[in-house]
């Protein structure tokens, strides 16, 4: 690989971004650290970092044969992805099938009501003020986005979760809701970050076991073993 990693360009939560000589392509590395509740909860993962950087790689290049453009190049090591540089949109898309977490929350539903259709949401990308829910119209009329990238944004979002739950659905899990990021690169919107238990919840069929990061927002204990486990059906 004629690639040079270079300096740290940024750390978030969960993830460092390398540059390299190329300045379209970035190394994306994992790390096991873990937060919930706006980083008010801290901690690690052992090998979160591994786990998430194989789940997002299988996924990304699961999703570019289906025809979804994403950020992923290639893999470089076991924490460690390259990826187009992109400017991230502020912006964290969701995807509901099952009804849990904030939207239980916010609508007062017990978790676990399977949805008519599914519920795509934006949240405004901010730690600050705990990514408020908001509507097109608070992007639009805010900058954060074109009405043409929205579009584009939420079509990719709904073909994603028809591939994502398909493919789970084959392994023996249910895709309960899920978090999107998409970036700019050269004039086209990539899907980007990861795609992970991190980012995900995932329930065993019929168990409805949880095999996602709720174990560790909620001290259900086995959170390395479900990162494993989701490990394994990804790629077992
Ligand atoms: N999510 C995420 N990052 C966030 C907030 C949520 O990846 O900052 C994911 C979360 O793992 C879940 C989905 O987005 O799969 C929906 O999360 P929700 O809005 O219910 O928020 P939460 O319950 O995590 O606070």
């Amino acid at each position: 690989m004629m690639l040079t990693k270079g300096a740290k360009m940024y750390e978030g939560k969960a993830k460092i971004l390398y540059e390299t000589d190329n300045p379209d392509r970035v190394i994306q590395y994992f790390k096991d650290d873990a937060t919930a509740f706006n980083a008010q909860k801290r901690g690690t993962i052992l090998d979160k970092g591994v786990v998430n950087n194989k789940i997002s790689a299988a996924m990304f290049k699961y999703l570019e044969a289906q025809g979804i453009a994403t950020h992923f190049v290639e893999p470089l090591s076991d924490r460690e992805m390259l990826v187009k540089r992109v400017q991230i949109i502020p912006l964290e898309v969701t995807i509901r099938n099952i009804v849990a977490g904030g939207m239980a929350k916010m609508l007062g539903i017990e978790e676990g009501l399977v949805l008519k259709q599914p519920v795509f949401e934006y949240h405004y990308k901010s730690d600050a003020l705990g990514d408020p829910l908001i509507n097109d119209d608070h992007a639009l009329a805010l900058g954060m986005a074109t009405e043409q990238e929205l579009r584009l944004i939420r079509e990719r979002s709904f073909q994603v979760n028809d591939a994502l739950k398909a493919y789970f659905a084959k392994r023996g899990i249910d895709l309960v809701d899920f978090k999107l990021e998409f970036g700019r690169h050269k004039g086209q919107i990539l899907l980007a970050d990861e795609i992970s238990p991190d980012t995900c919840r995932f329930w065993e069929q019929g168990s409805r076991r949880k095999l996602d990061k709720d174990r560790f927002r909620r001290d259900l204990g086995g959170v390395e073993e479900a990162y494993q486990e989701m490990l394994k059906r990804v790629v077992g």
